[in-house]
């Protein structure tokens, strides 16, 4: 999507450091981190949101949350103390962007219920 910020970075229009980048994602930092490490991985394809995700995504979503999130859980040094996987989803879930983002946040004490 051209006018989308999110495709931008993972065609480089918008140069990032990436955290991790393979065909399928890119995972950067939060422009306004929220933990002590607060990534965002993304899938390279643009989808809305989970509720745009169809069965054709099963395999993109399970390399997410099975592969890249762990993986890079234990990289950042959060997997041992914990951490947080978040999707906003839509206007009241607090979603800003519309490219299904998964929020990898650690490094300190998680609250619940979140804001
Ligand atoms: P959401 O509110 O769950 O949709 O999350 C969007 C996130 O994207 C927010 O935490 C923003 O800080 C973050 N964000 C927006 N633009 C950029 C950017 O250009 N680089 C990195 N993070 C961004």
């Amino acid at each position: 999507m051209s006018d989308c910020i999110f495709c931008k970075i993972a065609n480089k229009e918008i140069p990032t450091q990436a955290v991790y980048e393979d065909d399928m994602v890119i995972a950067f930092n939060d422009l306004e981190p929220q933990a002590p490490v607060h990534v965002l991985v993304i899938p390279k394809k643009h989808i809305a949101s989970l509720l745009a995700t169809t069965a054709e995504d099963k395999e993109l979503l399970a390399h997410i949350t099975c592969e890249v999130i762990p993986m890079l859980a234990k990289k950042l040094n959060i997997a041992e103390t914990g951490f947080r996987t978040v999707a906003n989803t839509g206007e009241e879930g607090g979603q800003t962007v519309q490219h299904l983002h998964f929020h990898l946040l650690g490094g300190r004490s998680m609250q619940w219920p979140p804001g």
